[in-house]
């Protein structure tokens, strides 16, 4: 549809991407939207099958950090919006292999923002035009706050200093940094979104979600890390997308907004809550899923607890959570049963 705005949306055949793209689609017509992902072993064009046919969907395999392919996009679909989820994502990788975070989450943002501000501000629009309506939304973690006490009160909010502790962390600090310049110097009409841990359906194997259930339904050792009581802030992926497309819509330009359902847990608690859950669905004769759990050593420099605030996002927009933890990891798990084919 010609009358359509077109959006670029980038690293969608990840987690969190690929749950936003098909509500995204379904509740703007007016948007084509244009996914653009390395495809990296993080990227699973399964996770977007069920986009495939719709004539708004439309997706190219590339690098982020390809600057002649990002203008090139711009100028091919004239790109009015950019949501931008593309990163590496793992911490325990950025520990092992920093490089490519450096690459991806710095280099990366910098070539986009950078293309997006000057497709945006010199032609084919005035710079007034480029402010009210094409708007950069950069895709964020809590993770770039640092580390919190076990004190309750203690909380991440958007005036939190920033003190990332692990590569991933303080590559996606420096990318949100060079977001907040380019609003600062150039006027472009940014947004950032610091969002807590999700979980839910199509997320990597490599998180911790995802293996607890994949090793427990095989019956193999479930690893958790040190004493397993660090804590983090929970959000069911489908909530914090709520929030993205909020923040992308009436978010005020320049502004930072954390997401949060307020679900701080140990990952000690989500194991069992896990196990119970299976042991009451897919119950073993011989074991109960919780003998499966076994602590290894601990990441290197691994933040103690996360929690966010996200008081701003709910007055200023009125953003709230549909899931709880309880119920969100019942749908988590329901998903996964069905990925596995094992029926209750
Ligand atoms: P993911 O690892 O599941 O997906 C990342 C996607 O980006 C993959 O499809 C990958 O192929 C793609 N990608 C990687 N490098 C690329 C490049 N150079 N060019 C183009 N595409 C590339 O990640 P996710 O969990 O979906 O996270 C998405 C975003 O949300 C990230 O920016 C992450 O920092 C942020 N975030 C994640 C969480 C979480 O709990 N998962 C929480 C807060 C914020």
């Amino acid at each position: 549809n010609n009358n359509n705005k077109s959006l670029l949306l980038t690293g969608t055949a990840g987690f969190i991407g690929s749950n936003f793209v098909p509500y995204f689609l379904e509740k703007y017509p007016e948007y084509n939207l244009v996914n653009l992902d390395l495809l990296t072993y993080a990227g699973n064009l399964e996770n977007l099958k069920e986009c495939e046919q719709n004539p708004r969907y439309k997706f190219i395999k590339g690098d982020i950090c390809n600057r002649e392919l990002v203008e090139f996009i711009f100028n091919e679909y004239d790109i009015r919006g950019v949501i931008h989820f593309a990163a590496e994502s793992h911490v325990d990788n950025s520990i092992k292999n920093p490089g490519v975070f450096v690459q991806t989450n710095v280099n990366g943002t910098y070539t986009l923002v950078d293309v997006a501000k000057n497709y945006w501000m010199e032609k084919p629009f005035t710079y007034k035009e480029a402010y009210q309506n094409c708007r950069f939304h950069h895709i964020s973690t809590d993770e770039v706050y640092g580390t919190l006490t076990l004190d309750p009160n203690d909380l991440f909010t958007e005036t939190t200093p920033y003190m990332p502790n692990s590569p991933y962390s303080a590559s996606k600090a420096s990318s949100d940094m060079i977001i907040r310049a380019y609003y600062e110097t150039y006027g472009l009409n940014t947004v950032i979104t610091n969002c807590s841990n999700n979980y839910g359906p199509k997320q990597h194997d490599e998180k911790l979600i995802p293996t607890i259930i994949r090793n427990a339904l095989k019956g193999n050792p479930i690893p958790i890390y040190g004493d397993g009581k660090n804590i983090r802030d929970w959000l069911y992926v489908l909530d914090h997308c709520k929030g993205i497309d909020i923040v992308y819509h009436t978010g005020k330009t320049g502004d930072t907004y954390n997401i949060g359902g307020r679900n701080e847990r140990t990952n000690l608690q989500i194991v069992d809550r896990i196990c119970t859950i299976l042991d009451q669905q897919v119950p073993k004769s011989n074991f109960s899923y919780k003998s499966l759990i076994t602590f290894v050593e601990d990441r290197a420099g691994h933040d103690r607890r996360y929690a966010i605030d996200a008081t701003k996002l709910k007055n200023e927009l009125e953003w709230k959570a549909n899931e709880t933890f309880d119920t969100g990891i019942v749908k988590t798990i329901e998903w996964y049963l069905n990925k596995y084919g094992i029926s209750k």
